[in-house]
């Protein structure tokens, strides 16, 4: 290879850009690309990549490099491809991009830790003389000695502890020849103290087996492609993933399994581990040291299979075969911090990079995934039935209105729901109670009959605003009046909706004083211990009623839960985002899922108002496919994904004249800059978000939506800069956002 003279350089500041700089003669031999350089940038030194060698330079004088950092490369070629596709779709700096491949720790050279152990050098009849030798005048080292004699070794520190001496005393043993200390590495490796009983695949089913020989077929080609595979809660997806991996590593490729961190627990590991020799795991609960032990064990070829949260996507294997998302449709996979990715479609873009199989997995697909299926983009397998043919279990609908109606006083617990509560418990059998996530109360709910008050234009929930007396669309920020009485049935009850967690826990226990409830949310549960311990009590029988936000929708399987009760459906339907039905939907059918896995069955309770409402009614009848092609109708009309790509731009300051001004601004430069493709892409806002102000910060958006990704990424190109000219607002790109708001 000739000697290239300059190197492409990527710096970690928020700049989508290569820096050149020169390579000193020394440093020819050393270089390369994928190493981390040091190199002078301003007036400092900082750490960046090198991204390409070249021989010419676009700039007149470049500086030296100062030191070259890695033997090896850090980053191989397709790692520093996927992470500049990353920098460009997702807006955010090159540098910034590559650091989502490394860890923090592992930029930190975080090393093996290590120990002083103490061992005894002299045989045992010396050691027994000097025993008694030194007894009087150093008692201490002589009991240290006393320790020794009969062990193979063990920790200074521990030896100081344990024969009550300092440590200098234990070095004076060292000098005098009696003991030699030698160091030791700490293992802290993840699975030392767990043993892992190894499990054989078991008999697929046959719904099972087809998916199986069909994601086989497609590995064997080794050719990048996706299989969505469908398959309702406790239908045995799970094993399919594993008879996939075992492929995989029979072919002698890599996988990724990505779960949610939330599903990422003990349980869902050992599933892997005790089939699987060579199984890394990438966690936000491992130590520092822990993951990058991990990280270089995947970086060194030594797992087959890496498990973990969003961020294993960008797990550093070569030969990279198959890549599993379970849950697909989760919106935790998506970073809510810059890089703002979503690891779906970042695993869709490594696998193309790769020659890779992706599997997506999931009860309740998102709408993207599905519709991909149905025009054949991708390979479309499902699971029909849950193992063993236990059904799904009855849903049953209580009509909120018609409670109050009758009842007149306010109850979140419906009188049948409390009829059914008790018949479960007197059973001795337990009660889920599901409680959505801590609600939007400011939508406008006709009492009487569930009509909710949308805009005509973005069909979004309308939110109400106190100071204004208005309704407001979030989206476009049209602004109407409050309507006096119910448009849909002249009824003047109509009003708005909220409703608050502690209060639903005390009517329980007022209602159920002889039964033990706990209430699991983000205020009771800190730390993921507490999750875990939770659950266990529920598991031992030591919890009777069990109320939960979303952390208890997923992944639970307890066969004596024989009643979930949905408390409220609504609160999600109302929130202001053109995915609240697509959630309500998943969210009802995730909850269905936690009964009925036991000999008992089980039912499903969901309370409403609005049970007419499509994504309720499906959900009720677990029919996915009814579900999707009516929503799918909603969202063509009005060019939300999957017809249409969106971005949005948040905007925040402290101060609320600065970030509207800002909005406007890049709002009316975006329509500028759109002028001759108006068609294809369409400029909503700016509005103050629904959430107006968070951590003293007041928001707006604008959000952008296009035909195609071109045209969004060609309409976002000229404001990608915006940022950075402005010092009192801060502006936020996110290309196909989750959230809304
Ligand atoms: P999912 O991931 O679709 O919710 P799981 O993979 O967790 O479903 O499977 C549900 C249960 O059925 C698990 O206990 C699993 O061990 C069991 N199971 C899966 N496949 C089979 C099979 N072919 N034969 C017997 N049991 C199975
Ligand atoms: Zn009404
Ligand atoms: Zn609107």
């Amino acid at each position: 290879m000739t000697y290239k003279r300059f190197a492409e350089v990527v710096l970690d500041i928020p700049l989508n850009k290569k820096f050149h700089y020169r390579i000193p003669p020394s440093f020819e031999s050393q270089i390369g690309i994928g190493k981390r350089v040091k190199v002078p940038f301003r007036s400092r030194t900082i750490i960046g990549y090198c991204v390409g060698l070249t021989d010419v330079s676009d700039v007149e004088t470049t500086k030296d490099i100062i030191q070259v950092i890695d033997k090896k490369p850090i980053l191989s070629l397709k790692m520093l491809e996927i992470a500049e596709w990353l920098a460009d779709f997702y807006f955010c700096g090159w540098g910034e991009a590559l650091e989502t491949f490394l860890p923090f720790v592992v930029r930190k050279g975080l090393n093996a830790k290590t120990i002083n152990v103490a061992k005894l050098s002299k045989d045992e009849a010396f050691i027994k003389d000097t025993i008694s030798t030194i007894r009087r005048k150093a008692p201490k080292q002589a009991k240290a000695l006393e320790v020794l004699s009969g062990i193979d070794e063990m920790a200074v520190q521990e030896l100081a502890i344990t024969s009550k001496c300092k440590a200098a005393s234990i070095y004076s043993l060292r000098d005098r020849g009696l003991i030699s200390l030698n160091k030791r590495q700490v293992d802290d490796s993840v699975f030392t103290s767990k043993h892992y009983e190894r499990t054989c695949h078991l008999q697929p089913t046959k719904e099972q087996e087809k998916a199986i020989n069909l994601i086989k077929k497609r590995l064997r080609e080794r050719k990048h492609n996706t299989v969505l595979l469908k398959g309702v809660t406790g239908s045995g997806k799970t094993e399919v993933y594993l008879q996939a991996i075992s492929e995989a590593i029979a072919l002698g490729l890599k996988t990724i399994v990505l779960v949610p961190e939330i599903s990422l627990t003990p349980q869902t590991i050992e599933r892997f581990k005790s089939r699987f020799d060579r199984v890394a795991i990438l966690h936000s609960s491992l130590s520092g040291r822990q993951r990058n032990n991990q990280w270089w064990e995947i970086r060194n070829g030594n797992a087959d299979v890496v498990i973990g949260a969003r961020s294993a996507v960008f797990a550093p294997l070569d030969n990279l075969g198959l890549i599993v998302i379970d849950e697909e449709h989760e919106n935790t996979f998506k970073q809510d911090s810059s890089p703002r990715y979503n690891a779906r479609d970042v695993s869709l873009v490594r696998a193309k990079y790769e020659n890779a199989l992706v599997v997506l997995g999931s009860a309740t697909p998102s709408l993207e995934s599905y519709y991909n299926a149905k025009i054949g983009k991708y390979d479309y397998v499902t699971l029909t039935s849950r193992v063993g043919d236990k059904p799904l279990p009855p849903v049953k609908l209580v009509d909120m209105r018609y409670e109050i109606r009758r009842r007149k006083r306010q109850s979140n617990i419906s009188e049948y729901l409390e009829f059914c509560m008790k018949q479960s418990l007197s059973k001795k059998e337990q009660v889920l109670l599901f409680l959505n996530r801590r609600g939007f109360s400011s939508f406008i709910n006709c009492r009487r009959c569930g009509f909710v008050s949308k805009c005509k234009k973005c069909d979004i929930s309308l939110t109400y605003h106190k100071k204004k007396d208005a309704v407001i669309c979030h989206y476009c920020y049209s602004e109407t009046s409050v309507p006096k009485e119910c448009p849909e049935c002249r009824s003047p009850g109509i009003k708005f909706f909220g409703s608050g967690t502690e209060r639903i826990e005390e009517e329980i226990r007022v209602k159920f004083p002889e039964y033990e409830l706990f209430r699991m949310d983000s205020d009771t549960m800190k730390g993921r211990d507490s999750h875990e311990k939770v659950l266990s009590a529920f598991r031992r029988g030591d919890i009777d009623i069990l109320l939960g936000t979303q952390m208890i929708a997923k992944g639970l399987d307890f066969p004596n839960v024989t009643l979930v009760g949905v408390i409220s459906a609504d609160t999600i339907i109302n929130l202001p985002d053109f995915r609240a039905s697509e959630r309500t939907f998943q969210l009802l059918s995730q909850v269905a899922g936690r009964t009925g896995r036991g000999s008992k069955g089980g039912q499903v309770i969901i309370q409403t108002h609005n049970p007419d409402h499509y994504s309720i009614t499906y959900a009720a009848s677990h029919d996915y496919d009814g579900f999707a092609k009516k929503e799918l109708e909603y969202r063509k009309q009005l060019y939300y994904p999957p017809y249409g790509r969106l971005a949005r731009i948040v905007l925040r300051g402290k101060k609320s004249e600065d970030v509207k001004e800002k909005s406007i601004d890049i709002a009316s430069k975006l329509r500028e800059a759109i002028k001759l493709c108006k068609d294809e892409v369409e400029i909503l806002g700016p509005a103050p978000t629904p959430i107006a102000r968070i951590k003293d910060k007041y928001r707006w958006h604008i959000i952008v939506k296009a035909n195609n990704f071109e045209k969004l990424q060609m309409a976002l190109k000229n404001i990608e800069n915006e940022g950075k000219k402005s010092k009192k607002v801060q502006i936020i790109i996110d290309v196909d956002p989750y959230m809304l708001l």
